[in-house]
């Protein structure tokens, strides 16, 4: 018993049930070979959701970014497993998509001549041991996935991932056999079983490639399929699980499955991706099932190292010989930055890799290259000096038109058949500087003009609301306008100042108006004026639109997950796996000519009196608000005009 408890004080104050049955299961070796019993120090590495983020640079901006990058991974891998007597790398999925490097790779004609893909060049350089598949390997079909397989160096596997058949794509698992040293320098082979999962949901995602031809399992039944033939032959068991961590109550074919997944028995170590977190961390205090600080899922060890190469994940653990098997019989769990951020600087905690910058710097200057010339032909200028003054503003316009015409293919069938709006909010409104405003030329438009038209990495969802909630929605955005008095002579400020132009969400698709002598109806802390209402006119196709009339609008995740007053996150249809920048590049690449229609979405309701309203803008805004009256009246100081709109 004295055994146990040492055993037992050896542990973390958070010791689980699991931890038990093992320290349980330990105690009759313990017991005869205290002195013997060998103990193999093995460090275990991930990366996830890499994205084809190989370079510290940022495409879109066209400049480094010391945040992301292979590069600085495998520095970071190289010293962890410089420290460590035995180490092993695996790779969690999302390997293939996410960067214009992916994009121009995947073009027709550009898949390099090597045949090996530069994302999987640069992890070949790396010493990989095994690797499953993430969601976004099928978004630019099967032919070039397949391709990308057979230039790794390294083994693939995936318990869900099916042909038509039922048969499996790849290896649902894998038994590698690995030679490690203990800590009395005596050599051990191990076997090492590795399964692999991916979100189910691929199906729908990429029906347009996949249609018919894969299917796919629930990532729990999968795992309880083939984890006890694995257990049998393994020492140790390790699941790749392209998939997030959620409690919320198990129903079947979850995206995010990752907590149930810890619950099959027969794992020892789940490495988790796809929700772009980190793990251990704050994001999962408090969940039932989950240790944030030590990093267990159900007892599991378990981490999840961020995104876009900006972490690597890494569990040590303690692996000790016990009546005939080989044990866990302690782990830390971590995941490791690539820089910090200290105020608003970011400190780099890695050099680059040479091997990484060699392995990609062929397709990397091609990628340079073709970021810089047009993919596409803007039939008009494209700007965004109209935004909060005008209801046909083209740069929300083209973002709104790419939202639709990616959402609507993707939408359920719950709410198929519903007018599909699209909502989107200026971010680039002269906020920072005077020069801050998208203005694009008619002509060609270049990938890293995406970044001008939408700076954040917000990814794409959708909302099922109806009238009354479509109404609240704006009246929120009314919260942009100052309160106009009609019968004021003197010129007054059209804006509210200090407040972010990313709450002036224009919803296309429908057509309204701001009374502007109204208060606003919302503050910054929720319902101010519950009487007052600004948004009047509230059309669909020309009709009033009803309380109770449903629509869906696409918009952002940030949007559709904040919540509060403007609906109920219950009525999220779709949360897109795509960022919304990558959806309006591919929205170029497949119109070609971008005409931009701009009707008017919104307008001022009349104020009966003529009313001069003031606010600021470019030098340049001139070319766009001048065609439609609204008049220079000189400089405004920090290199801001001021422009006045006459209202009546
Ligand atoms: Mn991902
Ligand atoms: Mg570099």
């Amino acid at each position: 018993m004295s055994q146990i408890n040492n055993l037992l004080t050896n542990y973390s104050p958070s010791l689980t049930r699991r931890a038990l049955l093992q320290a349980a299961a330990l105690v009759p070796a313990a017991a005869a070979l205290a002195d013997t019993a060998p103990v193999i120090r093995l460090r275990l590495l991930e990366t996830s959701d890499l994205h084809s983020f190989v370079e510290d640079y940022d495409y879109f901006r066209d400049e480094q970014d010391e945040t992301v990058g292979l590069t600085k991974v495998a520095t970071l891998a190289a010293a962890a497993r410089a420290e460590a007597p035995n180490a092993m790398l695996f790779d969690n999925g999302d390997i293939i998509q996410g960067t214009p490097l992916a994009d121009y790779v995947a073009l027709p004609g550009n898949f390099p001549a090597d045949g090996v893909h530069p994302t999987i060049r640069a992890m070949n350089t790396m010493g990989y041991d095994a690797a499953t598949l993430g969601n976004h390997e099928f978004n630019y079909g099967l032919d070039l996935l397949n391709k990308t397989l057979t230039g790794a160096k390294f083994p693939f596997c995936s318990a869900n991932y099916l042909h038509a058949d039922g048969s499996p794509c790849l290896p649902p698992t894998l038994l590698l056999e690995r030679e490690f040293t203990a800590e009395d320098g005596g050599k051990h082979k191990l076997k090492i079983g590795v399964i692999g999962f991916l979100p189910p949901q691929i199906t729908h995602w990429d029906r347009d490639h996949l249609g018919g031809q894969i299917h796919t399992h629930d990532i729990v039944e999968a795992a309880q399929a083939y984890l006890p033939a694995l257990r049998a032959q393994a020492d140790l068991v390790i699941a790749l699980s392209h998939s997030g961590i959620s409690a919320a109550p198990r129903q079947g074919g979850e995206e995010n499955a990752s907590l149930y997944l810890a619950q099959v028995p027969g794992i020892d170590v789940i490495f988790t991706g796809h929700s772009h977190r980190s793990f251990p961390g704050p994001d999962y205090a408090g969940m039932d099932g989950v240790d944030a600080i030590r990093g267990t899922l159900h007892g599991v060890p378990a981490v999840m190292p961020g995104f876009w190469g900006g972490e690597l994940g890494q569990i040590d653990l303690t692996l000790t010989r016990s009546d005939g098997k080989w044990v866990v019989s302690d782990f830390t769990c971590a995941t490791l930055p690539i820089c910090q951020r200290q105020d608003r600087d970011v400190v780099s905690l890695a050099a680059d890799n040479a091997a990484v910058d060699a392995a990609v710097a062929p397709e990397h200057q091609k990628t340079l290259a073709w970021i810089r010339q047009p993919i596409g032909q803007l039939t008009r200028p494209v700007n965004s000096y109209l935004a909060l003054v005008n209801g046909a503003d083209s740069s929300l316009a083209l973002v709104n038109a790419a939202q639709t015409w990616y959402a609507t293919p993707l939408l359920p069938p719950s709410v198929q058949g519903l007018p599909v709006l699209s909502a989107a909010a200026p971010f680039k409104e002269g906020y920072q500087s005077p020069e801050n405003y998208v203005d694009l030329p008619a002509g060609g438009i270049a990938i890293r003009d995406v970044a001008d038209l939408y700076s954040y990495p917000n990814t794409v969802a959708a909302l099922r609301v109806n009238g009354a909630t479509l109404r609240e929605w704006l009246e929120r955005s009314a919260g942009i306008f100052s309160r106009i008095a009609p019968n004021n002579p003197a010129p007054q400020a059209l804006l509210r100042p200090r407040v972010p132009s990313y709450i002036f969400d224009v919803i296309a698709g429908v057509t309204y108006e701001f009374d502007l002598t109204q208060p606003n109806r919302y503050g910054a802390h929720g319902l101010q004026h519950p009487t007052a209402h600004r948004v009047l006119n509230l059309c669909y196709q020309g009709a009033p639109v009803a309380d109770d009339q449903e629509f869906v609008v696409v918009t952002n995740n940030y949007r559709a997950d904040s919540g509060g007053i403007v609906h109920n996150p219950a009525d999220v249809v779709l949360h897109a796996p795509d960022k919304t920048q990558d959806v309006i590049t591919r929205y170029i690449l497949a119109q070609r000519q971008l005409s931009v229609a701009t009707p008017e979405i919104w307008r001022f309701a009349p104020l009966g009196n003529p009313v001069t309203a003031v606010f600021e803008s470019a030098p340049e805004a001139a070319k766009a608000l001048l065609p439609l009256g609204i008049v220079s009246q000189g400089d405004a100081g920090d290199g801001y005009t001021r422009y006045a709109l006459q209202l009546s």
